[in-house]
C-alpha cells in the first residue's frame, strides 16, 4: 500500500496508502509547489501510516505543528474487519466526535489505516538556515528560549549538547570549535525573502547576545544540506560512544528547557551513565539518550530514565513529545496520566479492540 493517490492543488489536499514513505510524499507536493511540513528525522524511511499511528512530530515542529494537525480523515480497518471512514477532504468539519484526531497517535492500538488524507500547504519559497555553537551547555538551549520570547518563528530550532557535537564533529560542513558545548541550528522560511534575512539578523543577534563562538549563514540547498547533515547524523553517531542507548524524548515547557537539561546532569552524576540530549528546542522536546556498554548497566539506566520521567512531569511536561509509549513505556504511564484518565483510555481501546489483538502489550501493560 505505497501509492499516492491524489493530489489535489484545488483542495490543497493529498490522499495516500499508509506505506508511502513520507519523504516521497513530501517530494512529490514539493513539485506541485505545495508541502506537506510533518517532517521526523527518519522521514526517508518512516511510512506515512507509521507517523500517523505515532503522530510523528519532527524538525519543523514549532512552525508547523506534527503530523496530528495536517490529517483531515482516515480509512481504517477496524479489529472486526469493517471499515470505517473519518474525517473528510474539506478543511474544516465538527460533525460529531472527531475519530480521526482519536486515531492519529494511537499506535496500531485501535485500528489500522489503510487510506490517509493529508492537507497541504504552499510550499515557502524562501528558506535560510542559521548554525551557531556556544561555549556553555545551557547556550543553545538560552538563545531558543530568546528567539521563542522575541515573536520570532522559525520552522526549526534545533539543539545538540557537547556530546552530540564531539560524535557529529565529522559529518557535513559544520565546523564546530573544540570549546563548543552546545549548538542551536535555525531554519527560517517564508515567501518574502527581505524579511526573512531582518529576521536572521535578529536571530543573529541573539545569538551572538548568548555569548555564540562561531555563526555560520547558508542560503542555497547544498549550503542548507551541509548543516542539517550533522543534525541528521546524530542518532547513528551516538554508537561511537556507546553500544547502546536508551532513547527517551520527553518534553517540556520551553521555559522549563536549561532547569530540565540541570537536573538531567543531576541524574547522569547520580546514575553513573553518561547522558547525551539534542532536539526540537522550539517545541521542549529532548531527546534523552542514556549511554550503555554492558548489559549490567541496563536496570541503571531504567532507573535514569524513570527519574527523567518524574522531572518532566514534575516540570509540567511530558513522557513522549512525539515517539509515543509503544511497549518501552508502558509501565511508566502512570508516572503522568492518573487512574481516571487511565480508565478512560481503557476503555476506548476495549471499545475498538475487545478482543485486544491490536498491538497488544503496546501504550498499556
Ligand atoms: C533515526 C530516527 C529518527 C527519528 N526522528 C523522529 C523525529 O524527529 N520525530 C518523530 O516524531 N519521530 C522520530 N522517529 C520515530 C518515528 O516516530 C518513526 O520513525 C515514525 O513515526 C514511525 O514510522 P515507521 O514507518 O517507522 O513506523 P513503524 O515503526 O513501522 O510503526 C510504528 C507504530 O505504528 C503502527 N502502525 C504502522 N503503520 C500503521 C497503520 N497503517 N495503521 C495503524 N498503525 C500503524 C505500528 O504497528 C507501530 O506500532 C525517529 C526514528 C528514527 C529511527
Amino acid at each position: 500500500m505505497d501509492r499516492i493517490l491524489e493530489i489535489a492543488s484545488s483542495d490543497l489536499v493529498a490522499v495516500a496508502q499508509p506505506g508511502v514513505v513520507v519523504s516521497h510524499l513530501q517530494r512529490a507536493v514539493e513539485k506541485e509547489g505545495l508541502f506537506y511540513p510533518p517532517d521526523p528525522a527518519s522521514s526517508e524511511f518512516a511510512s506515512l501510516g507509521g507517523t500517523v499511528a505515532e503522530c510523528a512530530g519532527g524538525l519543523r515542529g514549532l512552525k508547523y505543528g506534527v503530523t496530528r494537525d495536517y490529517i483531515l480523515g482516515l480509512e481504517a480497518v477496524l479489529a472486526d474487519g469493517n471499515i470505517l471512514r473519518t474525517g473528510c477532504r474539506a478543511l474544516k468539519s465538527v460533525t460529531g466526535y472527531d475519530l480521526t484526531r482519536l486515531f492519529v497517535g494511537s499506535e496500531g492500538t485501535l485500528a489500522v489505516f489503510t487510506e490517509i488524507t493529508c492537507k497541504l500547504l504552499p510550499l515557502p519559497s524562501c528558506i535560510l538556515t542559521l548554525l551557531a555553537s556556544f561555549p556553555a551547555i545551557e547556550g543553545g538551549l538560552d538563545a531558543a528560549s530568546v528567539v521563542v520570547a522575541s515573536r520570532l518563528l522559525p520552522r526549526a530550532l534545533e539543539y545538540m549538547d557537547e556530546r552530540c557535537i564531539r560524535c557529529v564533529d565529522d559529518y557535513g560542513d559544520a565546523h564546530f570549535p573544540p570549546e563548543a558545548k552546545s549548538c542551536l541550528l535555525v531554519e527560517l522560511d517564508g515567501f518574502d525573502e527581505e524579511s526573512l534575512v531582518r529576521d536572521a539578523k535578529k536571530v543573529e543577534r541573539i545569538c551572538r547576545d548568548q555569548g555564540a563562538l562561531t555563526l555560520e549563514r547558508a542560503v542555497d540547498t547544498k549550503a542548507r544540506d551541509g548543516l542539517w547533515a550533522a543534525r541528521r547524523a546524530i542518532s547513528p553517531s551516538l554508537y561511537r560512544m556507546s553500544a547502546k542507548k536508551v532513547n527517551e524524548d520527553i518534553c517540556v515547557p520551553r521555559s522549563k528547557m536549561s532547569k530540565m537539561i540541570r537536573e538531567i546532569q543531576q541524574i547522569e552524576r547520580e546514575m553513573g551513565l553518561p547522558i547525551v540530549n539534542f532536539g526540537h528546542a522550539g517545541d521542549g522536546n529532548i531527546h534523552v539518550n542514556v549511554m550503555v556498554d554492558k548489559e549490567e548497566e541496563m536496570p541503571r539506566a531504567r532507573d535514569a530514565v524513570k527519574r527523567i520521567f518524574q522531572r518532566a512531569v514534575a516540570l509540567g511536561g511530558t513522557l513522549s513529545g512525539e515517539h509515543g509509549i509503544g511497549l518501552a513505556k508502558a509501565s511508566f504511564l502512570s508516572i503522568e496520566v492518573g487512574e481516571r484518565e487511565l480508565e478512560t483510555m481503557k476503555n476506548i481501546k476495549a471499545l475498538f479492540d475487545p478482543t485486544g489483538i491490536l498491538n497488544p502489550g503496546k501504550i498499556f501493560v
